[in-house]
């Protein structure tokens, strides 16, 4: 989703594109309407265009509360010791077909030990919590 948008207020004026110092607005008239286009990978995010802009149309708040957009989800594989995640799905995936041999479901804890010392630490941390 675009940090970038413009709101009702907007009446195409066109001080933001006039104004961006980096080319990455534009507009185009077609037939009975006008249309402001942006363009992310211009945009150096200067918020020009948000103090130009008469109309207060410009909302730059994704860009200034800094916050993250979710871009992909993936399923995990846990331990199957512990049951802390270790590395998705995909990841395995990946790597059993390039090395043509099984992943171990194994976290850094429980990699290479032996069934006992997997027991014992599992028996420690119970009693711990
Ligand atoms: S400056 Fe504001 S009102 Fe004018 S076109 Fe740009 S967003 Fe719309
Ligand atoms: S933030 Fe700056 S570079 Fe991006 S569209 Fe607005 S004026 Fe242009």
């Amino acid at each position: 989703m675009s940090f970038f948008k413009v709101n009702e207020n907007c009446n195409g004026c066109l001080a933001c594109v006039q104004n961006c110092p980096a080319s990455a607005l534009n507009y185009f008239d077609e037939k009975d309407s006008r249309k402001i286009l942006h363009n992310m990978s211009l945009c150096a995010r200067c918020g020009h265009c948000w103090r130009v802009c008469p109309q207060d149309a410009v909302e730059f708040k994704y860009l200034l509360t800094g916050r993250f957009d979710l871009v992909k989800t993936l399923d995990l594989v846990h331990c199957r010791v512990c049951g802390e995640p270790v590395y998705t799905v995909s990841f395995g995936d990946t790597v059993s077909s390039s090395t043509k041999k099984d992943v171990e479901a194994l976290c850094p804890d429980h990699k290479g030990s032996k069934p006992v010392d997997v027991w014992k630490k599992l028996a420690s941390r119970r009693a711990s919590q």
